[in-house]
């Protein structure tokens, strides 16, 4: 069988989805086959220790279109999705997750908009359905707080669902920063954006890979990548601060000077002292996030390390680490 050159690459990102897989195959195949043109699927394994890889095997022997790169162990969502960036070929290349929330036939109405002329095309989430109130409310309250504090044109309640031109691939591809916030990093780039309103379905099966403290720290990357506003903020409460203590100063001072006594009792030193202290931890804890950052990115290791990719050509099958 002669496999052409695919003009689509459908990258996604799996850990543990053992139950889901051969549906993804179903419903991914069957809107892909309504178009005619030649497509890979590149399903990146981040590390599951469930059955996924064995079964992803046995979809590339069933279908070659279907591809696979093992990573040696578990790196993360983002980083499965930058290592399938890496690996695709096609000229329009498509994330989605793989349990279904977003629907493989949506890939179509992305594809429609890139052949219209849009670079970066992103599904909006204009409804969700199964997940939880607070998974909703934190979601939707941190696209508008990154909204507000990045200069980056982010578009709110749009995840990484999203169809990229050849040459947004490539440009991101020349991006290697360690703490990645792909979204965010697509509307870096600039290009011709458009965004695609879609339903977000529930989780076909098994559960949720992002609990809160991975969610929390999903969003730290986000606003440590894209603002510094969380250190500017240390200096605006220090102007505060400082600002207050010098009328309270001369308050002291002028009720000294007029036979009043200022301030009564240690409790006010003691709850002052308490706060500032506080506080100062706070923006310590602000620093030092920013910090681990910085030392990640020194130590200039790199982003995965693959353990053996399946059905790729000749260099890219290779290719190791990235
Ligand atoms: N995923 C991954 N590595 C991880 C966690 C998740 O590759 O460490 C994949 C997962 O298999 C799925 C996608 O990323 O295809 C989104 O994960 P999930 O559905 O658990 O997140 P949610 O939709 O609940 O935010
Ligand atoms: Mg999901």
């Amino acid at each position: 069988m002669v496999i052409e050159k695919p003009r689509y690459s459908i990258i996604v990102p799996v850990y543990n989805e053992e139950g889901v897989l051969p549906e993804l195959y179903r419903r991914l195949t069957g809107a892909m086959d309504k178009l005619d043109e030649p497509y890979e699927v590149v399903l990146v394994n981040d590390g599951s220790k469930d059955r996924s890889p064995e079964i992803m095997r046995d979809l590339h022997r069933k279908d070659p279109r279907y591809k696979l790169v093992n990573f040696s162990r578990n790196f993360g969502h983002q980083v499965a999705i930058s290592a399938g960036m890496d690996y695709a070929s096609g000229d329009a290349v498509v994330i989605i997750d793989a349990d279904l929330q977003d629907p493989p036939e949506v890939i179509l109405d992305l594809i429609a908009k890139w052949k219209e002329g849009y670079e970066v095309v992103y599904a909006v989430r204009a409804k969700r359905k199964g997940e939880s109130f607070f998974k909703s409310f934190t979601a939707s309250l941190f696209y508008r707080i990154i909204y507000r504090i990045t200069d980056v044109d982010m578009p709110v309640d749009a995840g990484d669902f999203r169809l990229m031109d050849r040459k947004v691939v490539e440009t991101m591809r020349t991006m290697r920063e360690k703490h990645r916030f792909m979204r965010g990093l697509s509307s870096w780039v600039g290009f011709k954006q458009t965004g695609v309103e879609y339903v977000r379905e529930e989780r076909f099966a098994g559960a949720t890979h992002y609990p809160f403290r991975k969610m929390l720290r999903l969003a730290l990357d986000g606003i440590t990548s894209f603002s510094y506003f969380p250190l500017q903020l240390a200096t605006y409460l220090g102007f505060i601060t400082a600002g207050l203590s010098l009328f309270g100063i001369l308050l002291v001072i002028f009720l000294r000077l007029y036979g009043h006594q200022a301030l009564y009792g240690q409790a006010t030193t003691l709850v002052m002292v308490l706060f500032l202290g506080g506080v100062q931890l706070i923006f310590l804890g602000v620093i030092g996030e920013y910090l681990g950052r910085i030392y990640d990115e020194v130590k200039g290791r790199p982003l995965y390390i693959v353990s053996d990719a399946v059905g790729f050509d000749g260099d890219t099958q290779r290719k190791l680490v990235g």
